[in-house]
């Protein structure tokens, strides 16, 4: 069965000014559904039809990078539209004592994502991940996922142009300061946190 393109879970204008509707109309309806739909082509008819995201996410990483890219692409799409809320939400009890743990404060954290976010080379995803009760930041390039990784992936941030390009053209810092300040949802990150499985796309 062909897999769907996710609803954003909010609307289109939620997230101005730090995203605009045009901005979201685009990669949401544009990128995120080209990459969609590359996905349901290469996998029509074949063994990977009926697998789940991450299955066929693991699947073609390192033997078919163009089901990877786009297979990847959907799901970071997918979990990124999450990361993010009209207003900024809180961490759990847990979540807050896990990022006082490795950053010493939330503050801290907000800083490191802005920072690795504007360092990033190029295109890719900067995350906030656990593993073995850790927190960390993770920077993957392009497509690449933490989704079939070792890693529970918390929350993540896009730092390919077309994230942010139409509304702060090449100024990436604006866009991480606009998002991470104002936009962050640490609720969906406590409740992957709480849950202790990598999210599912759906
Ligand atoms: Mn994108």
């Amino acid at each position: 069965m062909a897999f769907q393109l996710t609803p954003l879970p909010y609307p289109a204008d939620a997230l101005d000014p730090a995203i605009s509707a045009e901005t979201l109309s685009f990669h949401h309806g544009k990128h995120h559904q080209a990459y969609l739909d590359k996905m349901n082509a290469a996998i029509e008819g074949t063994d990977h039809a009926n697998k789940p995201l991450r299955d066929i996410i693991a699947a073609a990483r390192g033997s078919n990078q163009g089901l990877f890219n786009n297979s990847a692409q959907t799901w970071n799409h997918g979990f990124y539209w999450h990361s993010m809320a009209p207003s900024a939400t809180a961490p759990s009890d847990d979540l807050k004592a896990k990022i006082d743990d490795a950053f010493g404060s939330l503050d801290n954290l907000k800083q490191q994502l802005k920072d690795r976010g504007a360092g990033h080379f190029a295109s890719g995803w900067v995350w906030l991940a656990e593993k073995g009760g850790k927190l960390s930041i993770e920077e993957t390039h392009d497509a690449d996922t933490l989704a079939d990784s070792d890693f529970n992936p918390l929350l993540v941030l896009d730092v390919w142009e077309h994230a942010y390009y139409l509304d702060h053209q090449n100024k990436r810092p604006s866009y991480l300061d606009a998002v991470v300040e104002n936009k962050l949802n640490l609720g969906f990150a406590s409740e992957n946190l709480a849950r202790g499985t990598v999210w599912n796309y759906a």
